[in-house]
């Protein structure tokens, strides 16, 4: 039974996400120490530990106005952590990763860039009671498509809901309105959805965000639903963001149950969101969160490269520390003692102004030692389904310690299509060498560049 709608994350932070797919948590016993291999996560126990420590200190409530810095090589684990702590603060807990230079764009400002992560990283969780009437899609036309430039598409062009009454399954045609919504939900023929006994001449159908009109085929006309023969109360649970509900209004059109409902709220048609627009928001949500229908789920902000920001977005960060609906702020960095940008030559410890690195709770993450490489190394070729043989693992080890752990993951898909085109099924150490050869690691890339030819052999 399909009802319940996704966090959605920019498709940034979600390609992002997609290297840490093996990692479940911190893998923390009871006392919370890290067992050496768990949820995912291998190795670099005090880090994970001190993650722990820095949750039980969120769920304390004693984290306010604090953010984390994590502090260590490129690839040692940094944004695995950050993600690990925002999945130890609960399911569909948000997790917005972003990178430092990734705020300075031509087209938004700088703080705005931040305050955009900022809202993404708040989530917000929704529960109604709804009267509902289950149904099952019998007809759907056309079907599924593989689309071939990737991913699949359908135009659907008819959907019909069998709905069981009193009297036998009446089929509802669904509105033309709602295609869009049951494309993106991926609902297809066979699934159960719900429709809102609502009134009007437009239900919502389960997922909580597809609209059905009263069309009783058989009759070939507009007929009201059954009354009094509501089949059960159902609480249907949405996830959203602030920053979800900041698009949804700025650019109403219907959709996510809460959104529309929202952007209903604000009637105007915003195009822009503004800071007025996000005023007006926080207050329908604290109205919401006062009346117990919402409840605030604050994330992880995880902003790597943190000494690519300047002073002045460092001041924005120091400000919005201390708002009462701040997201937990994970900063990365593998910098030591360094300019803080914009500053006019401050040096500070890894680029950050003095007054935020008082706030700060500094865990280093060391460099992995060569079985713990491999054994990461070894869990994300069979999660990528890029097998490898056993001495081709040994060299991706040392490969991965000699450059960098991020290298070494990278090579394996590269590989395992070299693998593919000469025939076999298993990455050997020859498939390795060909795809060294053609992707550099940022060291023999630089001095590649450079003219040091020794590398060009
Ligand atoms: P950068 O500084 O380059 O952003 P990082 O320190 O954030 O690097 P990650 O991106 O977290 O490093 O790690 C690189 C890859 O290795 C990811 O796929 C991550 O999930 C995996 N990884 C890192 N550390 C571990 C670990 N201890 N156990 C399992 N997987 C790990």
């Amino acid at each position: 039974m399909v009802e319940i709608s996704e966090v959605k994350t920019s498709t940034a932070a979600r390609d992002r996400a997609a290297a840490h797919t093996h990692i479940k948590g911190l893998g923390l016993d009871d006392e919370g120490i890290a067992k050496s291999i768990d949820s995912g996560f291998i190795g670099q126990q005090s880090a994970r530990e001190a993650c722990g420590v820095v949750v039980d200190m969120i769920k304390a409530k004693k984290f306010s106005g604090k953010a984390v810095l994590l502090a260590g090589a490129p690839g040692t684990g940094k944004t695995a952590l950050a993600l690990a702590v925002s999945q130890e603060l609960g399911p569909k807990v948000p997790f917005c990763p972003i990178v430092g230079s990734e705020v300075y764009s031509a087209e938004v400002k700088k703080t705005e860039a931040l305050m955009e992560n900022f809202r993404r990283a708040i989530g917000i969780r929704i529960k109604e009671t709804k009267e509902v009437y289950e149904g099952e899609v019998t007809e759907m036309t056309p079907e599924e498509t593989e689309n071939p430039l990737g991913g699949y598409g359908k135009t659907i062009s008819h959907v019909v809901v069998g709905l069981k009454t009193a009297k036998g399954t009446k089929q509802l045609r669904l509105d033309p309105s709602i295609y869009e919504s049951i494309q993106k939900e991926k609902i297809s023929v066979g699934d159960v959805v719900y429709i809102e006994a609502n009134t009007g001449s437009v239900k919502r159908v389960g997922r909580s965000d597809v609209y059905a009109t009263e069309f009783d085929l058989e009759a070939e006309e507009y007929v009201p639903l059954p009354k009094g023969e509501v089949h059960k109360k159902k609480e249907i649970v949405q996830d959203v963001t602030l920053h979800d509900l900041d698009v949804a209004n700025a650019r109403p059109q219907g959709g996510q149950d809460i959104m529309s409902m929202m952007g209903q709220l604000l009637k105007p048609k915003k195009t822009e969101i503004t800071e007025k627009l996000r005023s007006e928001i926080n207050k329908v949500v604290q109205k919401y969160i006062d009346q117990g229908i919402a409840e605030l789920i604050p994330g992880v902000l995880f902003i790597d490269e943190v000494h690519m920001l300047d002073l002045e977005c460092f001041t924005y960060l120091n400000r919005a520390l201390e708002s009462s609906i701040s997201p937990v702020v994970i900063l990365a960095t593998n910098r030591g003692m360094t300019t803080v940008r914009g500053s006019d030559g401050v040096v500070s410890a890894h680029g950050v102004p003095p007054d935020l690195v008082d706030r700060l709770l500094i865990i280093r993450t060391l460099p992995y030692s060569q079985d713990e490489t491999k054994a990461i190394i070894e869990s994300r070729a069979s999660i990528e389904g890029s097998p490898l043989e056993a001495d081709a693992l040994d060299r991706l080890a040392v490969i991965g310690v000699e450059t960098s752990l991020r290298y070494a993951l990278q090579l394996l898909a590269p590989s395992f299509i070299l693998t593919d085109a000469n025939g076999r099924s298993v990455i050997s150490v020859q498939d390795l060498e060909e795809a060294q050869d053609l992707f550099l690691d940022a060291s023999r890339s630089l001095k590649t560049v450079q003219g040091d030819s020794s590398y060009l052999v």
